[in-house]
């Protein structure tokens, strides 16, 4: 069961030197409890995304098109996009955190760990008495693994692991639907990303919300997600299972991405590059944004989109996507 579905989402930035397609026509669903995770190379569109479902975008983002629709445990689906300030409110935190990749910036450096987390706390649920509040923030800091007498720590007191737990512990602590997770351990050292994601998951189990995971890690989200996302140059060009999509990608960029990054543990592999840099999302390659560095580029990759299809496990955007090597028919006439 969905819990979120973002359909047709398109993000502009308007700057004098051009519009900027960030994120393109994207369609994607969150199921109840899952670890969705998204990746693409850095201007790919991921934390354009991650801003949009929060409604954080400031200009010159502007949405141009699609909703996000969340369905409420019991009641209908409300539109994201639409909520007004009060329902804003209420949406955040308590329905959809945030967690950022900077939890230096993310932190009040003059408060304590405890005072920021009693914050959330205090503001959401007005009739919490202290000593409560005071325990379920203990609890919350021992749930991501830091000890309660950090309670009292400043964030410059802590290690970069520690703060990035701090600010997971706070967005846990109303108990939201979805957290979204922005490159979240991208600033940490290699073991204690391991760490965190395996308490990821865990928390993720015990309390049953739902997680998009946002990385240009590929290899970092087949450890943690069920299912997986690709975005290049503003739209999604492939979707599945995370092992299927390991064991068998489709799309030659989504291949070029799994070659990389050397595996987290596993004997480690030669790193395979993409060539060539991302497009500039003002004047995008003709056809297929990845033609122009694409290995697998056919004579009509240069002038035919090729469309996001459904296949077996997922979907994919390219025009071998039917596996063989066989052009398949693209275009809007042939749109499923
Ligand atoms: Fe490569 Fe063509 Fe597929 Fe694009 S459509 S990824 S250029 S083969
Ligand atoms: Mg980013």
């Amino acid at each position: 069961m969905n819990i979120l579905e973002i359909r047709g989402l398109s993000v502009d930035y308007l700057s004098a030197g051009g519009t900027v397609h960030a994120v393109d026509d994207v369609s994607l669903d969150l199921r109840r409890g899952e670890i969705l995770g998204v990746a693409g190379e850095s201007g790919s569109g991921k934390s354009t995304l991650a801003h949009a479902l929060g409604r954080l975008l400031r200009p010159p983002a502007v949405v141009t098109g699609g909703s996000v629709l969340y369905h409420r445990a019991g009641g209908g689906p409300v539109d994201v996009l639409e909520l007004d300030r009060a329902a804003l409110r209420a949406f955040r935190w308590k329905e959809l955190a945030i967690v950022f990749q900077s939890a230096m910036n993310s932190l009040n450096p003059v408060s304590t760990i405890g005072a920021q987390i009693d914050d959330v706390l205090r503001i959401h649920e007005r009739d919490l008495p202290r000593k409560v509040r005071t325990e379920r923030a203990a609890e919350l800091l021992r749930r991501v693994g830091i000890g309660a007498d950090r309670l009292r720590s400043y964030p410059h007191e802590l290690s970069g692991g520690m703060r990035q737990r701090a600010v997971i512990a706070i967005a846990l602590a109303l108990n939201p639907e979805i957290i979204i997770m922005d490159e979240p351990t991208t600033a940490l050292d290699v073991v204690v990303q391991r760490d965190i994601l395996h308490e990821i998951r865990a928390l993720k189990d015990e309390y049953g919300f739902a997680v998009v995971f946002i990385t240009h890690d590929l290899s970092l989200l087949m450890e943690i997600s069920d299912r997986i996302a690709v975005m290049y140059a503003g739209r999604v060009v492939e979707t599945g299972a995370a092992g299927e999509l390991h064991r068998a990608p489709r799309h030659p960029y989504t291949l070029g991405l799994l070659r990389s990054f050397p595996k987290l543990h596993g004997p480690r592999q030669e790193l395979l590059s993409i060539p060539g840099t991302p497009p500039d999302l003002r004047a995008l390659p003709s056809g297929c944004a990845f033609h122009p560095r694409c290995r697998s580029a056919l004579d009509e990759c240069s002038s035919t989109p090729p469309l996001l299809r459904p296949g077996p496990g997922g979907e994919v955007a390219c025009l071998l996507n039917d596996g063989t090597g066989v052009p398949v028919p693209t275009g809007p006439t042939s749109e499923v």
